[in-house]
C-alpha cells in the first residue's frame, strides 16, 4: 500500500490517507480537551504513507518532539487499528520560518500546510542517540555544572577517567540530554567508535525478544562489542532479575576491557530499590554526579536558548514569567514555551506577558487577584479552540454557544461580575440571556460529571 496526500493511489481498501489519518487521531479527539487537540493534533498533516512508514508534516522541531513524547504511542496504536499494520512515524518540518509564519497558509484559513523542505530525522542513526541532545545545546548553570564537566571529561577520555559515569537527578532535569551529548562528542571525535545508547526499558525489551528467539548470546555479543554503552534510566531495571543478571555480565565484560559505561537514573545508586546490591556497587565505582533543579537564571537562559533555536521572538519579561511559573522541571519549561508559541502563531498573535499569563496561568505564589473578564474570555476561547472575538459575534454553532455560556458562568462565579456587565462584555447581550446562560451551565454541572470536571479544570487554570 502506498498512499499520498492526493488520495488512495494504490490502496486496496480505496481509503485515502486523509481518512486513515482521521481514524488515527479520533481517539485523541475524544480524549483531549479542545485546546490541546487543536494545538497539537490538528496542525499535524499526513503527507504520505507506505507499508512501513507514515510521514507527518509538523510546524517545527519542538512541536515534533512534544508530539513524539506525548502522543506518539497512542497515534501509532491507532494507526495499527486503522491500517492493520504497524508503521514508523516520521516527522518533517520546514526550516524555522520567521515568527508568525509557522502556520502560514495561502488561503489564510488557519489550517496548516507544511511542505517538507528538509527532513532531519528526530532520532539519530542506529546508535540510538537523540540527535539534538548535544553539549552545544546544553545550557550550563550551577545546578548541572559538575555533571556537565564530568560528562565532558568522559567524552575526552572515554573508558579511562570515570568508569562508569553515573548521572542522577529528578525528572526532566537533563540526564538524557547530557548522556546523549557524551555519545555525540565521542562519535564526533572518533567517528569509528561504536556507541550504543539504550534506555533500560529498551535494553530489557530487546533482551526479552532475544530470549524468545533463542538469540541471547547474539544479543549480548553485540552489546559487548561496543566502545561506549549508555543506558538511560537504569532505575527501570528494578525488579527485573533476569535483565539485571545479564546486565551484570555485560557490565563486567565492558568494564574489564576499559570500555566506557554511562548510566543515568533518577536516584543515587544505593537508593534504587529492587536493584541488586552487586549492581548498585558497580554503579558507584566510577563517578556519581547529580543534576539539581535549575535556578531562575538558568531557567531563563534555557528558555532564551530554545527560543533562539526555534526562531521564536520571546520577550524577556515573558521568559521570566515562564521561568517563575515552571521551576521544577525543564521539560515542563520547554512545554510551556512550545505551547505559547504554537498558540501565538496559530492565532497570529504576539507573545506577550498577558498572553503568557492567560495561557499558562499565574504563579501559585502570593495573593491572587480574581481573574479579569478578558482573562476568562481568553481562557475559554483557548480551551474551545476558538479565535479571539468569537464569543462576541452572533454565531450559533453548538460549540460557540456552549463556550459563551461557560464564559458567562465563570465570569459570574470567579470575577463576581454583574449580569449586565457580562452581557456587555460578550457582545452586548441582554441581562436575561446571561441569567439563562448561567442557569443552563449550573444545571448541567450538577448532572454531567465530565462537564463538571471541565469546569473545575478551567477554574483551576484561572487560579480559582
Ligand atoms: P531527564 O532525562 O533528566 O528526565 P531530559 O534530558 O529529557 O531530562 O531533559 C528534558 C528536556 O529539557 C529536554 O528537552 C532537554 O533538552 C532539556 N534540557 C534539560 N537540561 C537542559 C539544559 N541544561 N540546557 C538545555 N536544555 C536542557
Ligand atoms: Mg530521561
Amino acid at each position: 500500500m502506498f498512499v499520498t496526500r492526493g488520495g488512495g493511489v494504490d490502496n486496496p481498501s480505496g481509503m485515502k490517507l486523509k481518512s486513515l489519518w482521521e481514524q488515527t487521531v479520533a481517539p485523541l479527539r475524544a480524549r483531549l480537551d479542545a485546546t490541546d487537540y487543536e494545538t497539537w493534533i490538528e496542525p499535524m498533516e499526513p503527507l504520505s504513507a507506505s507499508a512501513e512508514s507514515v510521514e507527518i508534516g509538523v510546524p517545527n522541531r519542538m512541536f515534533a518532539a512534544w508530539v513524539e513524547e506525548n502522543f506518539l504511542d497512542e497515534l501509532a496504536d491507532a494507526w495499527v487499528r486503522a491500517v492493520g499494520r504497524r508503521a514508523q512515524f516520521r516527522f518533517t518540518w520546514r526550516k524555522p520560518p520567521a515568527q508568525g509564519e509557522l502556520f502560514k497558509n495561502p488561503a489564510d484559513t488557519g489550517a496548516v500546510a507544511v511542505k517538507p523542505l528538509q527532513r532531519p530525522p528526530l532520532r539519530g542513526s542506529s546508535n540510538g542517540l537523540l540527535q539534538r541532545y548535544d553539549f552545544g545545546s546544553f545550557v550550563v548553570g550551577p545546578n548541572n555544572q559538575f555533571a556537565r564537566a564530568a560528562a565532558m571529561a568522559v567524552s575526552g577520555q572515554p573508558g579511562t577517567l570515570y568508569n562508569p559515569l553515573f548521572l542522577f537527578g529528578g525528572v526532566g532535569l537533563g540526564k538524557t540530554h547530557l548522556a546523549s551529548a557524551i555519545g555525540h562528542a565521542i562519535v564526533e571525535e572518533s567517528p569509528r567508535s561504536r556507541v550504543m545508547f539504550l534506555s533500560a526499558d529498551a535494553f530489557t525489551n530487546r533482551l526479552i525478544d532475544a530470549i524468545s528467539h533463542n538469540k541471547v548470546q547474539e544479543y549480548k555479543n553485540r552489546i559487548r562489542r561496543v566502545d561506549v554503552l549508555i543506558i538511560d534510566d537504569v532505575q527501570f531495571l528494578a525488579g527485573r532479575d533476569r535483565t539485571q543478571e545479564e546486565f551484570f555480565h555485560i557490565f563486567n565484560a565492558l568494564y574489564e576491557r576499559g570500555r566506557q559505561i554511562v548510566l543515568t537514573a533518577d536516584k543515587f545508586p544505593h537508593e534504587m530499590q529492587g536493584v541488586e546490591e552487586r549492581l548498585c556497587n558497580r554503579f558507584g565505582w566510577g563517578l556519581v554526579a547529580d543534576i539539581q533543579a535549575p535556578d531562575a537564571e538558568t531557567r531563563v537562559a534555557i528558555l532564551e536558548r530554545k527560543a533562539a533555536e526555534e526562531n521564536i521572538d520571546l520577550p524577556l519579561d515573558v521568559a521570566k514569567h515562564i521561568a517563575e511559573r515552571f521551576d521544577a522541571n525543564i521539560r515542563d519549561l520547554e512545554g510551556a514555551l512550545t505551547r505559547l508559541s504554537a498558540w501565538a502563531s496559530l492565532n497570529r498573535a504576539e507573545i506577550t506577558l498577558e498572553l503568557a499569563r492567560t495561557l499558562l496561568g499565574e504563579t501559585s505564589r502570593g495573593e491572587k487577584e480574581p481573574p479579569t473578564l478578558d482573562e476568562i474570555e481568553t481562557r475559554i476561547t483557548t480551551h474551545y479552540g476558538l479565535r479571539p472575538g468569537d464569543l462576541q459575534i452572533r454565531r450559533r454553532t453548538r460549540k460557540v454557544s456552549e463556550a459563551r455560556q461557560v464564559a458567562m458562568y465563570l465570569m459570574r462565579v470567579h470575577a463576581g461580575a454583574s449580569f449586565p456587565v457580562i452581557g456587555q462584555h460578550l457582545g452586548g447581550r441582554d441581562h436575561s440571556t446571561v441569567v439563562h446562560g448561567c442557569q443552563a451551565v449550573e444545571k448541567r454541572r450538577k448532572c454531567d460529571p465530565r462537564f463538571r470536571a471541565m469546569l473545575e479544570t478551567l477554574s483551576r487554570s484561572l487560579g480559582c
